[in-house]
């Protein structure tokens, strides 16, 4: 038997979001599920400063390169800029030469001015924008707590964001208002040079109660439809403007990678969500004392992190229910996101995801667009090798495209 001391293998986390402030939150969205204080937020609790240094420092500790934090609320730039200045702080006195943090905020973007984004340039903070399309269709649904609107707001702290070189994305929730305006949302980002913009179909659950279904706001042929008409603006004629990240990670499954986005991977990530009291779960949908993995108060990082439960959690995503398992775009879907598929479920088998026939609607529509668009790409990697003399695989070798082909039967027709 071996003396040797175990090694301990210290479980990898691919990112932590902190509800920084809870629901507190200076919007009232008439669609948000999540607060419940109407843009009033009042008096609301923060994380003791011993407390933050504990949590930064025992994830810090337990990481390597870049060490991912997102910051969400509610609203989390009503946490103050002092806050995010300990944040910092705290970071920089624990990281090393092969590691540091990397931040990125999800806000309303109402309360940006121009310290917060000096503040966000100076750390390399990358910042998502709440912003639901040009200020006819915004004003409708997402207003203060008096109703007053809030486009020209958000669009003053898009402006300081610019100004200081501070890089954002804009995150449009889609609901009844919206999803028959795809034409003009896209009009919008161009003409506005926004770089990246991500779709959100509106829902509304309670995160603390993952055995109720969700409730949409909009039908799947109705967001199955907006992506379609999204998609013929975002193609182009084959030169995409406007990076957004449904069509982006639909592509990236054209080109045999993985999605970036974990709705559509194969497993959920491994990454902690925690409530601004310590408590810490999977997911942001999964808030539910069933999912619960310990409290940073209390626990260390490494033992949540360790937290069986979590194992468990990942790999949930890859118990499909049966018609997704012959699916013929599985690839690209990998069945959606758990959260919404167990609507109508059987006692023994899930149901598939709410939105199944807005992604096969889509998948059908874009196919031949997207495939031309994957050839484009392989093909000028392909010249990059050819002109740096690069050797090129034998027929029978497998190709390089990651596409489990061989070389003949694959890329080989891409050469000029
Ligand atoms: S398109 Fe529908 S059936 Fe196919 S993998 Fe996705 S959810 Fe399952
Ligand atoms: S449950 Fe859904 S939102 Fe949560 S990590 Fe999994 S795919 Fe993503």
């Amino acid at each position: 038997m071996s003396n040797q001391p175990a090694v301990k293998i210290k479980p990898k986390i691919s990112s932590v979001m902190w509800k920084t402030v809870s629901e507190a939150c200076n919007l009232a969205c008439d669609y948000c599920y999540y607060s419940t204080c109407n843009g009033r937020p009042g008096k609301f609790n923060q994380i003791e400063e011993r407390k933050l240094e504990k949590f930064i420092k025992e994830y810090m500790e337990m990481s390597q390169g870049l060490v991912s934090f997102i910051w969400q609320g509610g609203e989390p730039l009503l946490a103050g800029l002092d806050f995010f200045e300990k944040v910092v702080y705290y970071q920089k006195k624990y990281s090393t030469k092969f590691k540091r943090a990397s931040n990125s905020i999800q806000t309303n973007g109402i309360l940006i001015n121009k310290y917060w984004a000096q503040f966000f340039s100076q750390h390399g903070f990358f910042i998502g924008v709440s912003l639901d399309g040009p200020k006819e269709i915004n004003d409708q649904r997402r207003v203060t707590s008096t109703g007053r609107p809030s486009f020209d707001l958000v669009m003053r702290g898009i402006e300081h964001l610019r100004n200081h070189r501070v890089e954002f994305n804009i995150l449009t929730v889609i609901h009844e208002t919206n999803v028959h305006c795809a034409k003009d949302l896209m009009n919008f980002y161009q003409q506005e040079n926004f770089p990246y913009v991500q779709f959100i179909p509106c829902m509304d659950f309670k995160a603390q109660q993952v055995e109720q279904p969700g409730v949409f706001a909009i039908t799947p042929e109705e967001y199955g439809a907006f992506l379609c008409e999204a998609f013929d603006h975002w193609y182009n004629d084959g030169q995409p403007i406007t990076s957004v990240r449904f069509f982006d990670n639909m592509l990236t499954g054209y080109l045999n990678q993985t999605a970036e986005h974990c709705i559509h991977q194969e497993t959920c990530p491994k990454a902690l969500v925690f409530e601004q009291n310590g408590d810490a779960y999977p997911c942001d949908f999964y808030m539910d004392e069933a999912y619960r993995l310990g409290n940073i108060n209390v626990d260390s990082f490494e033992d949540i992190a360790m937290n069986p439960k979590l194992d468990a959690f990942v790999n949930q995503k890859k118990n499909l229910p049966e018609v997704c398992k012959s699916c013929e775009f599985l690839k690209l879907c990998h069945g959606g996101c758990p959260r919404n598929r167990h609507n109508n479920a059987s006692e023994n088998e899930q149901s598939k995801t709410y939105f199944c026939h807005s992604y096969k609607q889509i998948y059908r529509y874009a196919h031949n667009r997207m495939k031309l668009l994957a050839d484009k790409i392989k093909q000028d990697k392909l010249q990059t090798l050819i002109k740096v003399a690069y050797p090129l695989p034998k027929d029978n070798d497998m190709c390089i495209c990651g596409s489990n082909k061989t070389f003949a039967s694959c890329c080989k027709r891409l050469i000029l």
